[in-house]
């Protein structure tokens, strides 16, 4: 008997060019991390979920359920298609409607809260992700993650990641996290944000 093709988990690919999102991210820190980083998370997943009962499940089904190596990998893919897609090279720059109010009552202002973001993302010790997510009733939190740690295990919804991982920024930043997560507020769509926020249900 021949067995059914499983469905495997493939990378995604970017709304732009490599090149776009210069100067804030090079087009080097793209290759590696989305052409090499990436990728590799999405081969590693494969291996590891061939002939498992992760197999035909969704990519957020598996980080649901999974721990060790599966979690990891299943994570960090989910992780980075998310991340590459709220950038754009022509970005709305602020949000506006009821993400703003949100921010507004949680934060003070956008300003403050990009301020907090960057300030857990320069705090988070090692290798993380700083999420800015709402929970059922649209309320915000800014979350510090360690390795590949996921809002969607806390019933929470993403709307904003922030990658720590030094592979992220040490080609065009170096040491300098905070500069590099500074610089991300630039090619954030807020748009993408508000849509995330919007079809909260
Ligand atoms: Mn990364």
């Amino acid at each position: 008997m021949v067995a059914l093709a499983a469905s495997l988990i493939t990378l995604s690919e970017l709304n732009y060019a490599p090149e776009a999102l210069e100067p804030y991210i090079s087009a080097e820190t793209i290759h590696y991390h989305h052409d090499k980083h990436h990728a590799g998370y999405v081969t590693k997943l494969n291996e590891l979920i061939k002939d498992t009962r992760y197999e035909n499940m969704t990519l957020e089904e598996i980080i649901r359920e999974s721990d060790g190596a599966i979690f990891n990998n299943a994570a960090q893919v989910w992780n980075h298609t998310f991340y590459f897609d709220q950038f754009s090279p022509k970005p709305q720059k602020e949000p506006s409607g009821k993400l703003l109010d949100a921010i507004d009552t949680t934060f003070g202002n956008v300003d403050a809260l990009k301020a907090r973001m960057t300030a857990a993302a320069t705090a988070l010790f090692g290798s993380g992700w700083v999420w800015l997510a709402a929970d059922r009733d649209k309320k915000l939190y800014i979350i510090s993650k360690p390795k590949a740690g996921n809002p969607l295990t806390e019933n929470l919804t993403p709307l904003i990641a922030i990658d720590v991982w030094e592979h992220a920024y040490y080609i065009d930043y170096r040491n300098d996290r905070a500069a590099a997560v500074k610089a991300l507020w630039n090619i954030v769509d807020w748009k993408r944000v508000e849509e995330r926020f919007n079809d909260i249900k």
